[in-house]
C-alpha cells in the first residue's frame, strides 16, 4: 500500500471519528482549501482521492453545514480548543431564542471562516439568501466582497465572515435595539475566541452599532476605529456598489486599503 493511500485512509477514519464525537450529519462540506464546494458527502471519500482532498480537517476555512433541531448548524473542522470553542459557540447560536428573530428565521448564520483568521468582516445582519443557506455574505452583495477581496489575493476561507445579528430581520428591517442587545455578546464571544487583528465594518448600520454613535458613512469610510480594543476598519457595504455603481470606486478603494494594511499587518 502506498504512503498516499495510508494517509487518505487515516485522514478519512480521522473525519469519521470527528463526525461521531460532533454528533452531527453532514450535509456538505463547503470552502475547502480555495473555496471550491465539495459535493455531499455520506461515505468516506474513496481511498484513492489525494489526501488533501480527502482530509478530515479541511484546515483554515474549513467547514461542515450540519443539521440542528433548529436549522443548519455551521461547525468547524479541525482539532484545537479554538474550534472546540467556536463549534459550541455555533451549536449555542443555532439554538438562540434570546429574541423574536430566532422564531422568524430559518437558518442562525454564524459566520465561516477560518478559526485562526486575522482579519474579520462584521456586517449588519444576514439577508435573504444568508437566511436560507446559514452563511454570511452569499448573496449579490456578499459575492461582490469575495470577488473584490479575491483580486488582493485574500480567499473567503482565509478570514472570518460574521454579522452582528446572527438572524435575518424579517423583510431586512433594521435591527431592533433589542435583538442586538440579545446578539452582541455572541458577537463578542465570537471574536474572544478567534482573537483576530483587525476587524473590517461592512456599511453604515454594522459600524454604527460596533461603535454606538451614528456616523456617517461617507465622512469615515476608509478610516480605523477601534471596537473592544481591536482596530476596526470602516469600508462602505457592497450592497451600496449594487444600489448606487457609482460607489464601485469607494468600494474597490476601501477594500484595497483594507488589503494593504492586512497584507502589511495582518500575517506577521
Ligand atoms: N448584508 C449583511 O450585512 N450581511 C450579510 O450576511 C449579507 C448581506
Amino acid at each position: 500500500m502506498s504512503d498516499e493511500l495510508i494517509r487518505a485512509l487515516r485522514d478519512a477514519a480521522a473525519y469519521l471519528r470527528w463526525l461521531k464525537r460532533s454528533g452531527l450529519v453532514p450535509l456538505r462540506m463547503a470552502e475547502q482549501g480555495a473555496g471550491a464546494p465539495v459535493s455531499a458527502m455520506a461515505a468516506p471519500p474513496p481511498a484513492k482521492r489525494p489526501a488533501a482532498a480527502a482530509a478530515p480537517s479541511p484546515g483554515p476555512g474549513g467547514t461542515v453545514q450540519a443539521k440542528g433541531p433548529r436549522g443548519l448548524v455551521m461547525q468547524f473542522a479541525g482539532e484545537g480548543a479554538k474550534v472546540r470553542e467556536l463549534n459550541d459557540l455555533s451549536g449555542t447560536v443555532s439554538a438562540c431564542r434570546k429574541c423574536a428573530l430566532g422564531n422568524t428565521r430559518t437558518n442562525a448564520v454564524f459566520g465561516v471562516g477560518n478559526p485562526d483568521a486575522d482579519l474579520v468582516f462584521i456586517g449588519e445582519a444576514p439577508g435573504a439568501t444568508e437566511d436560507e443557506t446559514g452563511k454570511p455574505f452569499v448573496g449579490n452583495a456578499g459575492n461582490l466582497l469575495t470577488k473584490e477581496l479575491a483580486k488582493h489575493g485574500i480567499g473567503r476561507d482565509e478570514v472570518f465572515i460574521c454579522n452582528i445579528l446572527k438572524c435575518r430581520p424579517p423583510g431586512n428591517r433594521d435591527p431592533l435595539p433589542d435583538e442586538i442587545a440579545a446578539c452582541e455578546p455572541h458577537l463578542l464571544r465570537q471574536l474572544d475566541i478567534l482573537k483576530p487583528k483587525m476587524l473590517c465594518g461592512l456599511g453604515r448600520y454594522a459600524v454604527a452599532t460596533l461603535l454606538r454613535q451614528e456616523i456617517r458613512i461617507m465622512q469615515i469610510r476608509g478610516t480605523w476605529r477601534s471596537y473592544h480594543d481591536i482596530p476596526l476598519f470602516v469600508c462602505l457595504h457592497p450592497a451600496a456598489v449594487l444600489h448606487q455603481p457609482n460607489n464601485r470606486d469607494l468600494f474597490v478603494n476601501d477594500i484595497a486599503a483594507l488589503a494593504k494594511a492586512y497584507h502589511e499587518r495582518g500575517k506577521g
